[in-house]
């Protein structure tokens, strides 16, 4: 997330009453999710994030400037017990996944945010992803959308 970092819309490189003073009524809080697993013999554990970064990077240069569009960092690891025993793969535990995407989402909402797209490049947060964000939404209040940009490609298809 290296690119990402130096963004305009990165949130964590601003103050924190630079955060308190943000316009909340139309922002949109990004968070990445990832994985870091196996991903067959010429690819880095790592693809899936680097996947992330790569879009993102290329769809926040093409965003209309000023849009109150706010990144930030990723949660790079995910929830890969499907390939656990193969070397590399790191995996969070559903229990694991489920309090950090909370957490976050706690925290934005008592900053004062109130939509938070959580953009996942692995196939195996999904579930989980869409049974979490339910649950945050209806004890925070925030509102919370799922995008995984490979469902594009089997739309398209
Ligand atoms: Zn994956």
């Amino acid at each position: 997330m290296k690119e990402l970092h130096g963004k305009k819309g990165f949130l964590p490189r601003l103050t924190s009453r630079q955060v308190k003073e943000l316009p909340k009524e139309n922002a949109l809080v990004i968070l990445p999710i990832g994985a870091i697993e196996q991903h067959g013999p010429h690819l880095p554990v790592m693809t899936d994030s680097l996947i992330g970064e790569a879009i993102l990077t290329k769809a926040l240069e093409k965003t209309k400037k000023n849009l109150p569009i706010w990144l930030l960092p990723p949660i790079s690891y995910g929830k890969s017990n499907e390939h656990i025993g193969f070397a590399g793969t790191i995996s969070l535990s559903a229990e694991t996944l489920i309090g950090i995407v909370t957490d976050i989402a706690v925290g934005l909402r008592s900053s004062g945010f109130k939509k938070l797209l959580l953009f996942n490049t692995h196939g195996g947060n999904v579930d989980l992803l869409h049974f979490v964000s339910r649950e945050i939404y209806l004890s925070t209040g925030l509102i919370l959308f799922n995008f995984s940009p490979g469902s594009l490609g089997k739309l398209m298809r």
